[in-house]
């Protein structure tokens, strides 16, 4: 009998652990994702943030698998799945067999049903997101730079996060130093040191997964390097110039969006009703009651814990769910009984600006330093690739001694594109009428 074909679709930390561990047991593996790389997002902010490159956080698919002769990597984008007749098409048609699926498509960001936010407020989901937040974020300084209008100027100069999860804390965290420190002497026109970078939390305290203790040390870290931070407080409006707080108008350029998450579409196809938020129930095995050949992994899954709260979409459950799926992927090829998932928590960590963190740890919670310290460890210990790794190492390291952050580059026409578009737009027109268009 042919050996079967396992489809793994989505290369995240899911389905790419899914297909190692497939691979090592020398399964016909077939891995489809619509990007040629895995991405290591939680350092995506970095990026957006200029602290790293995107080839720092990012290593193509192929070569990742370049040992296993048993595994093919498809570029594709999966747009429908038949699991009756065991095929997942493709965007241009193709369609692709399976014996057995695993589907790890994870997750986008959601906007509560205001999905007109969207271009004003971006995302941070993926490379594409994280070089858009850091186009935004300098241009605004770069603009601040050539405008007379002092109104408009600290407009420039306010920098909204909505979303006081461990994303938007880290966000704030960076912006916040890269006023104080890393552009502090840069500009003529004015002092970036005054700029706002507030961070806004419709619950009562940020990092609401955390302890109370974690919560209340993030704040203080927050606040130490000049974050604003508002719990209680979400945004109820979103406009290009301003987002209202309440009925509070607040004039800015720069609103990051931390908030919200809203899993693949890919989910709703598979035949099973997905939560709100478009999770898809799995049996403990993490396959579908109906179709035990096909096993969802990841942030798109949703499985509950003995205390009945769905585990959380972290790297960690992706990881262990995408190796479980093909433990019992690999048991029923030998026709052996399937395992129930347990998630393993080794704790969870999120980092505040340079040198501080915070990090819960079974019973341990630990915050400054030596949380850093640890937060550092992991998230090197996870990285994709050797270089990878080594490169992020040097990085940080520089930027801790000198506070520097090497990719403050503006890419694409600057002029094109939200804010500048506007801004410029604005002058130009003032120009034509003969008036001052700045320095
Ligand atoms: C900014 C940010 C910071 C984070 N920080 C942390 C952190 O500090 N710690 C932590 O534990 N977790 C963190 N997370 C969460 C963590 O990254 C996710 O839980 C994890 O990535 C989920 O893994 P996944 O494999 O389910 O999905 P993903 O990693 O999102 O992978 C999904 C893959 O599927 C592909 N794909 C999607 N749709 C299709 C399709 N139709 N066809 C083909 N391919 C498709 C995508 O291209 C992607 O490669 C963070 C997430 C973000 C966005």
């Amino acid at each position: 009998m042919a050996s079967p074909t396992v489809v793994v679709v989505g290369g995240g930390f899911a389905g790419l652990y899914a297909a190692r561990s497939l691979a090592r047991r020398g399964v016909h593996v077939v891995l489809i994702d619509r990007l040629n790389y895995h991405l290591f997002q939680p350092l995506l902010y970095q990026v957006a943030t200029a602290a790293l490159s995107p080839g720092e956080i990012a290593e193509p698919l192929r070569a990742i698998l370049r040992k296993y002769r048993n595994v093919e990597v498809l570029l594709g984008e999966v747009e429908h799945v038949d699991v009756n007749a065991r095929t997942v098409t493709l965007e241009d048609g193709d369609e692709v067999r399976y014996d057995y699926l695993v589907v790890a498509t994870g997750a986008r960001h959601s906007y509560f049903a205001h999905p007109e936010w969207e271009p004003m407020a971006p995302g941070l989901k993926s490379l594409a997101d994280a070089l858009e937040m850091r186009r935004r974020i300098f241009l605004a300084f770069e603009l601040a730079e050539r405008e007379e209008d002092p109104a408009r100027q600290q407009a420039l100069l306010t920098f909204v996060v909505v979303g006081g999860g461990p994303t938007g804390v880290e966000l704030a965290g960076a912006i916040a130093e890269i006023a104080r420190h890393t552009i502090s002497q840069d500009f003529r026109h004015f002092d970036p040191r005054q700029a706002r970078v507030i961070l806004l939390e419709r619950g009562e305290r940020i990092l609401e997964a955390y302890p109370p203790d974690l919560s209340a040390s993030a704040q203080r870290a927050l606040e130490h390097i000049g974050v604003e931070v508002r719990t209680g407080e979400g945004a109820t409006d979103i406009q290009p110039d301003h987002v209202t707080i309440g009925d509070h108008q607040l004039p800015t350029y720069t609103v990051l969006w931390a908030a919200g998450v809203a899993s693949s579409p890919l989910g709703r196809q598979l035949g099973v009703e997905v939560d709100k938020s478009g999770r898809v129930p799995v049996q403990p095995d993490l396959s579908l009651a109906d179709h035990p050949e096909v096993f969802v992994a990841g942030d798109l899954a949703l499985l509950r814990q003995p205390n009945g709260k769905p585990l959380p979409g972290l790297a960690p459950v992706a990881i262990q769910q995408g190796e479980a799926a093909a433990d019992n992927v690999w048991r029923s090829i030998n026709g052996e009984g399937r395992r129930p998932f347990h998630y393993f928590d080794r704790g969870s960590m999120a980092t505040i600006g340079r040198a501080a963190a915070v990090a819960e740890i079974r019973f341990l919670h630990l915050h400054g330093f030596i949380a850093w310290l640890a937060w550092l460890f992991i998230h090197l210990l996870y990285l994709i690739g050797f270089e990878n790794r080594l490169l992020v190492l040097v990085q940080w390291a520089a930027s801790y001694i000198s506070y520097e952050r090497g990719a403050r580059l503006i890419t694409g026409p600057w002029q094109a594109g939200w804010p500048a578009a506007e801004l410029v737009g604005a002058k130009g027109n003032a120009k034509e009428r003969g008036q001052s268009v700045g320095r």
